[in-house]
C-alpha cells in the first residue's frame, strides 16, 4: 500500500487503558473520528494494553464507553472486531514476536545483555565527554553463537533495533516539515524479550497491519515518530501520513491539570455535562470552522471538520466555554426530556420524589432552564421548593424600602392571595392579584418581600410562578412564616 489520494481513509485511537478518559485523550479521538467520518473512512479503536502493570479492564470499560458516551462510533475494535483484528495489544503477542524475530533474522535488530550498571557507567562517561546518551553499541556485533549460548545461559537480556543514523524529515499535516537527526537515538530497544515488545515497536506492527493510512495523535507522541518511521522503513511497510495535534493547555498556558478545571469524561457525565455540548466544545478547542458558528451537533461537525484548520499551537482549555456550550443545548432540550435527564441528580442527592414532586419538578425545571447550566444544578436550583432554606429577616427588605413598607406589603399579599380559592390558584390569578397591590404601591415593594418569603434567596425566579408550583397551601404558609419573622 503506497499513501497517496487514492488510499482508503483509516484512521485509528489508540488509548492506553491505564486512567480514565482524559478530556484531551477524548479530543484527539474526536479529531480522528470526525476526519474519517469527513472522508468516508474508517475508524479503528485499538487498546494499547502491553503495559500489564497499569492497564486494567475497568480502564478500558470507562475509556470504551466515555467514546461512545461522546457520540463516537467505530467501525472496527475490539468489541466490534473487524478484518485486522485482535484490537487490543495483549492478545496479538503473537504478531509481534514474529515481527520481532524478522528483524532479528534480517539482522535489523539484535540481543543486547548489557546490565543495567553499564548502561548507567556508559551514560555517565557520554555525558562527561559532552556527547548524547546514546547506546554505545557493546552488543550490537555479538557473532550469533554467543547470543544462542547466552540466551540459552539464561542471561537477561533485551532487544535493540539498529537504528540508521540519518537526517530524517516528515511531513506533518498539521506542523509542516519536522526533522530528527536520528543519530541522537542510538540502537533503541524495542522489546524487553520476544513476547514483551514496546510501544514504538508495536503501535507500527500494528498500524501497518492495520492498514491505518493516517496516524491523529496528541504532539507529545511528535518525538517517538522518526524512530517508527525508522520502523516502518526496515519493515519496508508505508509510512502513514502523521498529524499531531497540540495539547490543550491551563488558562495560563502551562500542562493542562484538574487545577484549571479539567476533568475526565466520566467526572464531567457525573456533573450534568450532556454527551453533545463536551463534543462541541472539545472540538472546538484549537480548531474552527473557519465562520463564527459555535455549536454543531456531530454530524455538522463532521461535515465541516477540516485537519488543516487545526490550530498548530497550543489551546487553552476554557471552562467557562464549556459551561456556556452546554446551557445552550440544554435549552433546547423540551421540560419533558430535561426532567428525565435530571431525575438521577436528585435521587442521588437523596431527594424521594412523590408522584405529586414529579409533577412540580416539571414545571421547576420549564422555569429554572435558563439557569442550568449543568443538570446537577437542578439540585440547588430546586431544593427551595421542596424546603424552605433558613434566611435571615433583613433580606426581606428591598434595599431601596423599609422594614414597615416590607412587613405592609407582605401582610397585604397574604391578604390578597387568601381571597383566591385553591382550584383557582394559578399564575395568571396570582399576577393579577399581585398587580393590583404593586399599583398601589410600588412593584418593587410588594415582588421584593414576597419572593423572598416564598424562596428564602435573594436571587430566584419570579414569586408568581414561585407561588404557581408552590401551591396554595405552601405560598400561604410561607407568607406568614415570614411575617413572624418580622415581628417587632
Ligand atoms: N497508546 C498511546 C497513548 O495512549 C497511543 C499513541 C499513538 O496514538 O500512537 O498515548
Amino acid at each position: 500500500m503506497k499513501i497517496n489520494e487514492t488510499t482508503p481513509i483509516r484512521v485509528r485511537m489508540a488509548p492506553s487503558p491505564t486512567g480514565s478518559l482524559h478530556i484531551g485523550t477524548a479530543r484527539t479521538a474526536l479529531f480522528n473520528y470526525l476526519f474519517a467520518r469527513r472522508h468516508g473512512g474508517t475508524f479503528v479503536v485499538r487498546i494499547e494494553d502491553t503495559d500489564t502493570e497499569r492497564s486494567t479492564k475497568e480502564f478500558e470499560a470507562v475509556t470504551v464507553d466515555g467514546l461512545s458516551w461522546l457520540g463516537m462510533r467505530w467501525d472496527e475494535g475490539p468489541d466490534k472486531g473487524g478484518p485486522y483484528g485482535p484490537y487490543r495489544q495483549s492478545e496479538r503477542t503473537e504478531i509481534y514476536k514474529e515481527h520481532l524475530q524478522k528483524l532479528l533474522d534480517g539482522n535489523k535488530a539484535y540481543h543486547c545483555f548489557c546490565t543495567k550498571v553499564e548502561l548507567e557507567a556508559q551514560r555517565t562517561y557520554l555525558a562527561s565527554q559532552g556527547l548524547p546518551p546514546v547506546y554505545a553499541g557493546t552488543c550490537c556485533a555479538l557473532d550469533a553463537a554467543t547470543v544462542k549460548k547466552r540466551l540459552e545461559g539464561g542471561e537477561p537480556s533485551v532487544i535493540r533495533f539498529r537504528t540508521l543514523a540519518k537526517k530524517l524529515a516528515f511531513h506533518d499535516l498539521i506542523r509542516g516539515t519536522i526533522e530528527f537527526d536520528t543519530g541522537l537515538f542510538g540502537d533503541m530497544v524495542i522489546a524487553k524479550s520476544l513476547t514483551v515488545p514496546l510501544y514504538n515497536f508495536t503501535v507500527v506492527v500494528d498500524d501497518a497491519l492495520m492498514r491505518i493510512s493516517h496516524v491523529i495523535r496528541g504532539d507529545d507522541h511528535i518525538s517517538n515518530t522518526p524512530k517508527q518511521i525508522l520502523l516502518f522503513e526496515a519493515f519496508g511497510f508505508d509510512v502513514p501520513v502523521f498529524a499531531h495535534v497540540p495539547l490543550m493547555l491551563g488558562s495560563d498556558r502551562s500542562k493542562l491539570s484538574k487545577r484549571h478545571g479539567a476533568k475526565s469524561v466520566t467526572e464531567y457525565r457525573a456533573e450534568g455535562y450532556l454527551p453533545e455540548a463536551v463534543a462541541n466544545f472539545i472540538a472546538l478547542i484549537g480548531w474552527n470552522p473557519g465562520d463564527e458558528r459555535e455549536i454543531f451537533s456531530m454530524d455538522e461537525l463532521a461535515q465541516a471538520f477540516d485537519l488543516s484548520r487545526v490550530s498548530a499551537s497550543g489551546t487553552v482549555f476554557n471552562a467557562q466555554k464549556l459551561d456556556w456550550i452546554n446551557a445552550q443545548y440544554i435549552r433546547q432540550k423540551s421540560s419533558a426530556e430535561l426532567l428525565k435527564l435530571c431525575l438521577p441528580y436528585l435521587k442521588e442527592a437523596g431527594r424521594d420524589m412523590t408522584d405529586e414532586d414529579l409533577l412540580r419538578l416539571t414545571k421547576i425545571i420549564a422555569l429554572e432552564k435558563e439557569r442550568l447550566k449543568k443538570l446537577s444544578d437542578i439540585v440547588p436550583l430546586s431544593a427551595f421548593f421542596f424546603a424552605l432554606p433558613e434566611y435571615d429577616a433583613a433580606v426581606l427588605v428591598w434595599k431601596k424600602s423599609d422594614k414597615e413598607k416590607a412587613r405592609g406589603t407582605l401582610a397585604a399579599s397574604l391578604a390578597e392571595l387568601e381571597k383566591i380559592p385553591e382550584a383557582g390558584f394559578d399564575a395568571p390569578r396570582i399576577k393579577a392579584a399581585l398587580d393590583a397591590l404593586a399599583g398601589s404601591s410600588s412593584a418593587g415593594d410588594v415582588y421584593w418581600p414576597l419572593r423572598v418569603a416564598l424562596s428564602g434567596r435573594e436571587a430566584s425566579p419570579g414569586p408568581v410562578e414561585i407561588a404557581d408550583i408552590l401551591g396554595r397551601k405552601e405560598t400561604l404558609a410561607r407568607i406568614a412564616a415570614a411575617l413572624e419573622k418580622m415581628e417587632p
